[in-house]
């Protein structure tokens, strides 16, 4: 088993702009010069942010400007747009933006306006006037912020204009170890906890195994189909986290079948507990669960520093154990 990495999260955010691009959306060729260097996209004269209130008296704020803009040609709306993809936070460096009008809108003014910072040569589609593609040419960089912004037309001539200016950034390279690894989160932990383990495996392009208690599922109902959105498998580690070889074989498949249980066949044993005698294996076997313990122990409960755990990681792969509740679980992360 290994961790499926960037190139699994790539692969479904590819699926998502496939979605939304449709199969017959139409090339309109390669964009010339998308996005001018060293030219900030909020001064940019064809930028989005305020244009029209120029036309009105100048000291007029930008929103009445824009109101009696609207009113004078009230037939049509203004557009909105909004940035469907990719993620503000954790974009894949080959992610398609892909932005939603609220309107129809004139695909060639808007295609002309369209700009992003750093420059990037890429290609726009419009699946439909509402929704424009644009896909780099080549991956983008890792790490790094860019600015997408958009003057949005209206379609069938003169009237108002909407538009915006949207940034998102791209994740951090994948970890490169030399051994395959999975890494697993049991428990559970704080809300602030789980969110930021949750972002620093978005940041690296992370997927993960999480064995949340089934008092962690009920704790936070948020949290299993949260973790499931981001792509992690979450599987089954008892509901309340007894030591098993103590309880009756009726009680352990209580523990068992009041856990969590999403799609995924896998049992972790608290403190990976098992009797002598197989019954724990046994019953969880007739629950059609297979035992799921570890290669890595990193004892991030006890305070392990960071350094040290990548280093267990780096030294041994296989499947490593951290817990939701990790005192630098996050950092260990951040340094994979
Ligand atoms: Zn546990």
């Amino acid at each position: 088993m290994r961790t499926v990495g960037r190139a699994g999260l790539a692969l479904r955010l590819t699926a998502l702009a496939m979605a939304v691009l449709g199969g017959a959306a139409a090339m309109l060729g390669p964009v010339p010069a998308v996005g001018l260097a060293g030219r900030p996209v909020a001064s940019s004269r064809s930028g989005p942010v305020e244009r029209r209130p120029a036309r009105q008296a100048p000291d007029v704020n930008p929103v009445a400007a824009r109101r009696v803009a609207f009113r004078a040609h009230s037939a049509r709306p203004l557009p909105d747009v909004r940035l469907a993809a990719p993620s503000p936070e954790h974009a894949p460096p080959d992610a398609a933006v892909i932005l939603a009008f609220s309107v129809p809108v004139d695909t060639v003014a808007t295609q002309e306006s369209f700009r992003i910072q750093p420059a990037v040569p890429g290609v726009i589609q419009w699946p439909d006037p509402t929704t424009l593609a644009f896909q780099p040419l080549s991956p983008l960089a890792f790490g790094t912020t860019y600015a997408v912004s958009v003057s949005a037309m209206p379609a069938g001539g003169s009237g108002p204009d909407g538009g915006g200016t949207f940034r998102f950034t791209t994740a951090h390279p994948a970890p490169a170890l030399p051994v395959p690894y999975t890494l697993t989160f049991d428990d559970c932990g704080t809300a602030q906890a789980i969110h930021g383990i949750l972002d620093a495996l978005a940041d690296r392009g992370l997927h993960a195994i999480f064995f949340p208690t089934g008092m962690c599922r009920d704790q936070f109902p948020w949290l299993v189909p949260t973790l499931l959105a981001a792509g992690h498998r979450v599987c089954n580690h008892t509901y309340s986290h007894p030591v098993l070889p103590r309880l009756s074989n009726a009680a352990i498949a209580t523990e068992i079948r009041r856990g969590v249980s999403v799609n995924c066949n896998l049992f972790r044993p608290p403190y990976g507990a098992l009797d002598a005698s197989g019954r724990v294996v046994s019953v969880a076997a007739s629950l059609g669960y297979r035992i799921q313990l570890w290669d890595v122990d990193t004892r991030d409960w006890a305070g392990t520093p960071a350094d040290v755990m990548v280093a267990m990681i780096r030294a041994r792969g296989g499947v490593v154990l951290f817990h939701m509740h990790g005192l630098h679980t996050i950092e260990a992360i951040g340094q994979l």
